[in-house]
């Protein structure tokens, strides 16, 4: 395994000019603990709770705070061996596509596109990383360590690897304990691990993806299993650990729908070139449909900030959080008055503009409407997948032999829709007028959050560079439980 042996020193260095870190960690790499993940250094998403760090999720509310505990994860990665070397810059409680919406400044893409390696830096294209989790992916591009954890909870591991030219898993959900994980949305929240190679996530991945009594949603041992045994039943070829030579009797499924009219044309011809390789080596593509697409992405909106009115509501001042002194005319008596100033004073703009939102589709006047609706189309999105599929759910308790006879193994599709966004005119500055972002941002979305509502383990793998010179994601997505597949499809890919 390789070995990072960033000082503090250089680390602060690497640092200054990506944005990715905001903690560092000063404790000295233990030498002589011996585990599976020994050497390994590892960044940590500042809403994933470390006791030696603090974790602000990028947020004025919580810029003083340190976590009295370590989340399961950072407890299950130091056991067995790994460094952490920092807290990784994100935006505000995991809100955003772009990593710009963060007390800490944005953070800055480390690739280098080959048209602009001979320009000093200060001349270079400043591109966002991505988000909400673009520090964890910057930090493992610029070499800063070997593996970043994030969260996924639209697409927020996903979109920042593809965007920084990293793999990033988003696992099934309920394989990773969420304990001490900051919720942005509960029934949508993943961690996620982010890497140079597939091999550096699946040794962190076999670490952490163990059942956790403390998470209420953590799926148990028996049921991995189940769904292990099922994604590798008819997949011998893939089933040993060695490299296939072979993909015979694999399907994999291109959903039509993954096509809009806002894709650009060097991200299909990246994904073209990866399914002619795939077909190449004996693997059947097959053209499928996932007719309920259109409408995931508002219902991931409709359901993300529902949660997230409901998660946010601890940061009032008093519980949790910032509080700030009253200004005249306001009482001290009146607790409204206490969260209303400490709530306007630490939240960003973004995190208000989605709890009014959640809030408002929670109502009674527009719950059946929204919120109802939106889980309605959840259940669509969720059918879309068990549709095309060879293997059911495990959830479902069906049998195996009801499973779609002409089902698909693995589904795969452009993780974005193009390649990084400029940061400078499409961030910082237009935020400068203190406007949350438009519908433009949400749209970078669209293909990751399904695999999101259903649950889905999901991959994005490089594939390449596009015209533009910055690196183009590919992402395959299997059904509940089968990431061992869905990792193993990725190897033959990068
Ligand atoms: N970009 C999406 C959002 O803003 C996804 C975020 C995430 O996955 N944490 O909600």
């Amino acid at each position: 395994s390789k070995r990072f042996a960033c000082t503090h020193q250089s680390l602060e260095q690497l640092n200054s000019s990506v944005n990715a870190l905001v903690a560092i960690s000063k404790t000295p790499r233990r030498t002589q603990h011996h585990g599976p993940l020994e050497g390994v250094t590892i960044a940590v998403k500042d809403n994933i709770c470390t006791s030696l760090l603090p974790t602000t999720c990028s947020s004025a509310m919580l810029s003083d705070y340190t976590s009295p505990f370590d989340a399961t994860v950072v407890r299950l990665l130091s056991d067995a061996g790994a460094h952490v070397i920092g807290k990784a810059n994100c935006d505000e409680f995991g809100m955003g596509s772009l990593n710009v919406n963060t007390i800490h400044g944005p953070v800055i893409n480390p690739h280098q596109s080959p048209h602009a390696r001979n320009l000093p830096w200060a001349l270079r294209e400043r591109r966002s990383a991505g988000g909400s989790s673009g520090g964890s992916a910057a930090s493992v591009a610029a070499g800063m360590c070997g593996v970043a954890l994030g969260t996924d909870t639209g697409g927020s591991v996903r979109l920042p690897a593809s965007y920084c030219g990293v793999v990033g898993l988003k696992p099934s959900y309920g394989l990773i304990s969420r304990w001490g994980v900051i919720s942005f949305a509960d029934s949508l929240d993943c961690v996620g691990v982010i890497g140079k190679s597939i091999n550096a996530i699946e040794k962190v991945f076999d670490v952490v993806s163990v059942y956790d009594k403390r998470d209420p949603t953590s799926a148990t041992s028996e049921l991995r299993e189940k769904a292990r045994s099922s994604a590798e039943s008819c997949l011998p070829a893939l089933s040993s650990g060695a490299q296939p030579t072979s993909l015979e009797g694999l399907r994999i499924g291109i959903p039509q729908e993954y096509f809009p009219v806002e894709l650009d044309q060097s991200v299909i011809s990246s994904l073209r070139t990866v399914i002619k390789g795939l077909a190449a080596m004996g693997a059947s593509i097959v053209p499928v449909s996932l007719p309920a697409t259109q409408y995931a992405l508002s219902a991931y909106y409709v359901i993300a900030t529902a949660e997230a009115s409901s998660n946010l509501a601890r940061f009032d001042g008093i519980q949790y959080g910032l509080r700030v002194p009253l200004p005249p005319g306001a009482t001290r008596s009146k607790p409204s008055d206490v969260y209303a100033f400490s709530r306007s004073a630490g939240l960003g703009r973004e995190v208000q503009k989605r709890i009014l939102l959640g809030t408002y589709a929670l109502t009674a006047d527009a719950f059946d409407n929204y919120f109802l609706q939106a889980q309605r189309v959840r259940t669509h999105i969720k059918s879309d997948f068990n549709n095309v599929f060879r293997h059911h759910s495990v959830h479902l308790h069906l049998n195996r032999a009801s499973a779609p006879r002409n089902g698909v193994d693995v589904l795969l599709h452009p993780s974005a829709i193009r390649t990084a966004p400029l940061l400078d005119g499409n961030g910082e500055s237009e935020r400068e007028g203190h406007e949350a972002p438009g519908l433009d941002e949400y749209l970078q979305d669209v293909m990751t959050v399904p695999a999101s509502l259903a649950g889905l383990p999901a991959l994005s793998v490089p594939a390449g560079l596009a015209d533009d010179g910055w690196p183009v994601g590919v992402s395959v997505v299997g059904q509940w439980g089968s990431d061992e597949l869905v990792l193993r499809i990725g190897r033959v890919i990068e």
